[in-house]
């Protein structure tokens, strides 16, 4: 690792005016990303914000929505009573992430900000990442692309984002809250992570030294009818190869009033199709129109050499998800 600086901010303007001094600066948080980054290699910031000090760690419930502050972690959004009963579908994706002790350690805004987990981003004896040095190339394309992306990814970059929660928060259309130089503003969450382009090593639409200070989610009844499910390689401890958060609100006369499906480890960001949940809207929950629906989320998809089965493991637990989350009480 190389030698960098180190400093403590003990609110939001002076943790923004000590990034804003320093261009080769970071925000460290939990620490559970980048530092991983920082010991292979794959990042090598000169100067590190400390922002786990920042009171910014409260879920609290305002004007109906519920605001989780960026430094809250997360264990403690996953098991706070607010996110359990109103965003069932939030907590399930919390819980599958990492381990218990990532979860204790890591926090919402740094959960937003961690990077893909593409094996050659991570090894630079691989000289070849567009993510990690623009213009290098992309080793991924002709090598092991099992965990790759099939929607979205471009000629540059095929790496997929590998948050659990973000995929959650992207089926509840959550508002990112965020402070900079110029003052604060909102994102929308499908706004937030950018596909790749022609420019992979931006992964947010995040501008120069903004902070990330709370999630918003929107008061939403029917999410406590949500569920989240993730398939992966191993039971614990291991990312997606697919995952989807499914949220339905279904009416008295038993017909799909809002449908909600994001799916996970399949592109550079959470991947939600509207026209998709649309079609799912006045229709009885059978597993017909799930199918239907499934088939036009992964439509245009383009596997590569290794993880052509994402495409139907997409459509069979998008299917799943939505008969589960009907099941519901
Ligand atoms: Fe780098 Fe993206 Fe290619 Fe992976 S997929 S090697 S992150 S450019």
């Amino acid at each position: 690792m190389r030698p960098f600086q180190y400093v403590r901010a003990t609110d939001s303007a002076g943790a923004i005016s000590a990034v804003a001094r320093n261009p080769e600066s970071k925000f460290l948080a939990g620490g559970t990303n980048l530092v991983d980054l920082m010991k292979m290699g794959s990042e090598h910031p000169a100067h590190l914000v400390d922002i786990t000090r920042l009171p910014l760690a409260e879920i609290v419930e305002r004007d109906g929505h519920i605001r989780i502050g960026a430094m809250a972690r997360n264990s403690d959004t996953a098991n706070s009573p607010l996110i359990r009963e109103r965003y069932p579908v939030l907590t399930q994706a919390l819980l599958s992430g990492a381990s218990a002790q990532l979860r204790n350690m890591a926090t919402v805004g740094g959960n937003l900000m961690q990077r893909t987990r593409c094996y050659y981003f991570y090894d630079p004896s691989f000289t070849e990442c567009n993510k990690r040095t623009p213009g290098s190339g992309c080793s991924a394309k002709s090598g092991v692309n099992r965990i790759h992306a099939i929607l979205g990814a471009s000629e540059q970059c095929i790496a997929v984002h590998p948050s659990d929660m973000c995929v959650a928060l992207a089926a509840l259309d959550a508002i990112v809250q965020v402070e900079g130089p110029q003052g604060g503003r909102s994102i929308p969450f499908a706004e937030f992570h950018r596909l790749p382009g022609d420019k992979p090593s931006i992964d947010t639409t995040l501008k120069p030294n903004e902070l990330i200070t709370a999630v918003d989610l929107p008061a939403l009844p029917f999410a406590r009818r949500s569920t989240y499910i993730k398939v992966r390689d191993r039971n614990s401890y291991a990312f997606a190869l697919v995952s989807v958060a499914c949220v339905l609100d279904i009416g008295p006369d038993g017909k799909i009033r809002d449908a909600r499906i994001a799916l996970g480890g399949v592109a550079h960001k959470p991947w939600r199709v509207r026209a998709a949940e649309q079609s799912l809207v006045g229709k009885a929950p059978a597993e017909a129109a799930y199918r239907a629906a499934a088939d036009m989320v992964v439509n245009g998809a383009k596997p590569y050499k290794d993880n052509g089965f994402k495409v139907e493991l997409a459509k069979r637990i998008i299917v799943r998800a939505l008969a589960d989350t009907a099941a519901l009480g």
